[in-house]
């Protein structure tokens, strides 16, 4: 299509009566820019990041986004290990570095990894800017325009959004309440021959739920023997306040040499950091490399010289320990209180860990269409629908517990339960 624009200057005089010294007016054509790639048309906006922007307003109480409780943030901690970056060796941590990442975070984040039960060095590790660009970089290493991936259903959406830009195919894995599957996993893989299996085992976002130990060791089996790459998304497990760890698949027999286990700082330290880290085999770990050398260079070099200084020094164990209690605290308060706020015959689980719950109503309800009603009430929640890759689960909503206080969390289940009173089944 081509678009005519009058660019003649609302100024200039008319062509009956030229002034001798003004240039002739101009009428151009003009043509539109191409189109935006296809990739990008196909892609849609986050709806979890556009609820985040409809409640800002400081009233609502929001069971909606992923936000770590503030309030515990370590910031006189974070402070000095700035400070300690930019007083110590300004010349450094102002400086370009190198894509890899600043070789004394990979070893501090590679002895926590050693210590929790995974053997890692620093040279397994790639710094990357939130565990977010590690998927984005693993989709450049990996997929091709058509190559299946597959999800846990349903599954994180940000995922999908990588997957998607990267014109891969997301096939959904079905599961139940401990999550993914491995005979149905089996099953899909023989008929879709994937590239990848992509799965967040402890406290997934969205549903909370925990893979078990013995359905992990059949993932890290049927990847070995069917040959698919694995991408084990952990921002969560380090926030478990009750219960027993479970190893990563990476640490089971068949693994070692197609599991990527991607980290971050952001549950645990701050998100506004935006630090995270991919352990990935050496052929792999080096595709990723060269990726995100045409993504950003590398990871801001001061943000990774502080939190080297701040893992090294700060009381990273007694921090967590806080963030667990408050966040057990804020789960047994949501938890407790959705008995009285949701219609009768929903139900939900009681996640061991992590920061969200995940609730199903009663046939009849619509969670995205009763969230314009409900956040009138000053209250949010993520409906379900669109973390689902095939048919969605319409009456099901993700609510995240961490961000408020007990007594908030009851009074937004007071509004929340008024509001779904006013929508009805
Ligand atoms: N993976 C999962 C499962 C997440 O929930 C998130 C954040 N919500 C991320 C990755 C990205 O985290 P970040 O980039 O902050 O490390």
């Amino acid at each position: 299509m081509t678009a005519t624009a009058d660019l003649t200057p609302s100024t200039s005089p008319s062509p009956a009566s030229p002034s001798p010294s003004a240039p002739a007016p101009v009428r151009a054509t003009t043509a539109p820019p191409p189109a935006l790639a296809a990739r990008v048309r196909s892609t849609g906006s986050s709806p979890v990041r556009d609820i985040l922007a409809l409640t800002a307003r400081p009233e609502v109480v929001s069971f909606a986004g992923g936000l770590p409780a503030p309030e515990l943030f370590d910031s006189a901690g974070l402070a000095a290990a700035f400070a300690h970056a930019l007083r110590e060796e300004p010349r450094r941590a102002l400086q370009y570095s190198p894509t890899d990442g600043d070789p004394l975070l990979r070893e501090t984040l590679a002895g926590r990894l050693s210590g929790r039960g995974l053997p890692t060095s620093g040279d397994d590790l790639l710094v990357t800017t939130g565990s977010q660009q590690g998927l984005s970089l693993l989709a450049t290493a990996l997929l091709e325009p058509g190559d299946v991936v597959l999800v846990e259903e349903p599954c994180y959406l940000a995922a999908l959004q990588v997957f998607s830009l990267a014109g891969a195919r997301a096939v959904p894995v079905p599961g139940d309440a401990d999550g993914l599957d491995p005979a149905a996993l089996e099953e899909i893989v023989v008929r879709e021959q994937p590239r990848l299996l992509y799965l967040v085992p402890s406290f997934q976002n969205p549903t909370g739920r925990t893979l078990p130990a013995d359905r992990r060791a059949a993932v890290a089996e049927v990847a070995a023997r069917h040959g698919l790459w694995v991408v084990e998304d952990d921002p969560y497990g380090e926030l478990r306040f009750e219960g027993e760890p479970v190893p990563w698949i990476s640490c089971y027999p068949g693994a070692e040499d197609r599991t990527v286990l991607l980290g971050s700082l952001s549950k645990t330290v701050a998100p506004g950091l935006r630090l995270g880290w991919l352990r990935a085999p050496g052929g792999l770990r080096r595709a990723c490399v060269l990726a995100k050398q045409a993504a950003d260079l590398h990871t801001s070099t001061v943000d990774q010289a502080a939190a080297a200084r701040y893992l090294q020094v700060a009381d990273l164990a007694g921090h967590l320990k806080r963030v667990r209690e408050a966040y057990r605290e804020r789960r047994d308060a949501l938890v407790d209180g959705l008995g009285e706020a949701l219609p009768e015959g929903s139900r939900w689980n009681r996640p061991e860990g992590g920061m969200f719950v995940w609730a199903t109503l009663p046939a009849g309800f619509d969670t995205t269409a009763a969230l314009p009603t409900v956040v009138r009430r000053d209250v949010a929640y993520v409906p379900g629908a669109p973390f689902f890759c095939g048919p969605p689960d319409v009456t099901s909503m993700r609510l995240s517990f961490v961000t408020h206080a007990p007594e908030e969390i009851r009074e937004g289940l007071r509004r929340l339960g008024r509001g779904l009173a006013a929508v009805g089944g």
